[in-house]
């Protein structure tokens, strides 16, 4: 493909993007394949010569759609969101052209510069501390961009035990190995309800990790969190990380942060925040009350690339101080330093791999498009839609709202025995209309019903909840056969 034919393909793809994008509807949400389809439709070798663009493109409805799960449908409520929208999508284009690898300043001065200044952006759109605010003093807090939350969430407990190990008087890799014993003592704690990230950030670190248990409201306490480390710390260990969630993914409960973010203060733990999905509510005021005892954070995650509008991958993680990172990930070989190392940041010092994306540019896109407003409203219409689902289940007897609905995610059940709402979500996914996924609460089966499109309507809403009654009628039916 040259340059030319480049313009006219690449306009022929915007058109079917937007077109895909429009009809989206059309399409059945949650596709009907099984695994292997795809080698059924493709060659099992690579072509020797290239082949004419058409051809290629041509294959994108007959091979790659059919296994398309729909994410941007208003009929998909799986999962959380993962929403895009048009300044998002030209955001990403034109980081893709330029395809700069910002892991220092100089490798790309405009990519980490637009980056730290969206980070401060963010922390003031959302509420969060000053003390998440780019600084070049000490502690050097301030926010960057990852792939993922779990990602993120992983560095935390990283840069934690690095915290700890320096206060053991390992300030270098040589002493962490004559004190190891001190990984085999430490112990992070996160709610029975937490995402499983954390178990695998705890895994991959080979750290013990305390699943706790939620109170009737499902969120983590204090009292619970005190006990467990009073009892811990008789029995020899060393407590270092707390990770609490601001909106679970079972229920989107929150955990207690005015009461476990001055235990975490003062039992000098590291406490992170996982508002994966709940943390683009922050935009709006009225959610902020979640937000107390956020002065405690050590660090705070959140997904602009689940609610608000910029799509995957886009992590927002913020920490109070980047010491611990650049502790825990420094390297410094010839070829990556600069004129300015030192003075300025090199974000390759705040995650694990060295080449970086240019994500900041998508995020500025879509703040600016929108702006605070649009943001806001987005949310609202997003929140007073799950309403408007949550009212069409209460009006019907044979389901129930297993938990205080919080934000854009209903969780519901039929009454009655788990094999019931089982056979519910199976038959749901199987017409494949709409799209939902499950969760267990207090050894409840529910289903978790989220608004994800940007373009949901109550009729949406209305259509989702009349093919949900239908086939409710339909198990039932079978279930006093
Ligand atoms: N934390 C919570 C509360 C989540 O709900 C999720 C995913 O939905 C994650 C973490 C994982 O996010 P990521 O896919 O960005 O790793």
């Amino acid at each position: 493909m040259d340059l030319n034919e480049y313009r006219i393909k690449g306009k022929e793809a915007v058109d079917y993007i937007a077109d895909y994008l429009k009809d989206i509807r059309k399409r059945r949400v949650f596709p009907d394949v099984v695994p292997g389809y795809i080698r059924e439709l493709l060659p099992c070798e690579a072509p020797d010569k290239g082949e004419k663009w058409d051809e290629i493109f041509k294959d994108v409805e007959r091979v790659i759609m059919p296994g398309i799960t729909h994410w941007q449908s208003p009929h998909m409520h799986a999962y959380f969101p993962a929403l895009n929208s048009f300044p998002s999508l030209i955001g990403d284009m034109i980081s893709d052209a330029i395809n700069c690898l910002g892991f220092t300043w100089a490798s790309s001065p405009a990519a980490t510069e637009l980056e730290s200044l969206m980070m401060d952006w963010l922390v003031k759109s959302l509420g969060l501390p000053e003390k998440f605010l780019i600084s070049n003093q000490e502690p050097y807090g301030g926010g960057v961009l990852q792939t993922s939350v779990s990602e993120s969430t992983y560095l935390a407990l990283l840069a934690a035990r690095s915290r700890i190990f320096d206060k053991y008087g390992c300030s270098d890799v040589e002493k962490y190995i004559e004190k190891s014993e001190i990984n085999g003592r430490l112990v992070a704690y996160c709610s029975n309800q937490a995402h499983s990230s954390v178990e695998k950030s705890a895994l991959i670190a080979i750290t013990r990790l305390r699943l706790l248990p939620t109170d009737d409201d499902i969120r983590l306490r204090g009292e619970t969190l005190k006990k467990a480390i009073e009892q811990d710390r008789k029995d020899g260990l060393i407590p270092f990380f707390v990770c609490a969630t601001l909106g679970t993914t079972g229920v989107c409960a929150f955990d207690n942060l005015e009461e476990i973010g001055p235990i975490c203060k003062s039992e000098d733990l590291w406490l992170h925040i996982d508002a994966a999905y709940a943390g683009s509510a922050f935009v709006c005021p009225e959610y902020r009350h979640f937000l107390k005892g956020m002065e405690n954070a050590t660090s705070f995650v959140f997904n602009p690339s689940k609610w608000l509008m910029v799509h995957f991958d886009c992590t927002c993680l913020w920490v109070e101080s980047s010491i611990w990172l650049h502790q825990t990930f420094t390297v410094n070989p010839l070829y990556l330093k600069h004129k300015y190392s030192g003075a300025a940041i090199d974000y390759m010092h705040w995650q694990v791999g060295l080449s970086r994306r240019f994500r900041a540019l998508k995020l500025w896109f879509v703040i600016r498009s929108f702006g605070i407003e649009g943001l806001q409203n987005h949310i609202r219409k997003g929140v007073k839609l799950a309403e408007l689902f949550e009212n069409l289940v209460r009006c019907d007897q044979r389901f129930e709202i297993v938990a205080k609905r919080h934000m854009g995610l209903v969780v519901f059940r039929l009454k009655g025995e788990n094999e019931v709402t089982e056979q519910l979500l199976k038959q749901l996914n199987k017409d494949g209309r709409l799209h939902v996924v499950p969760a267990r609460v207090k050894n409840k089966y529910i289903i978790r019903f989220t608004v994800t499109s940007i373009d949901t309507t109550e009729e949406d809403i209305s259509r989702d909840w009349n093919i949900i009654q239908a086939i409710a009628g339909e198990v039932l039916d079978k279930v006093e056969l």
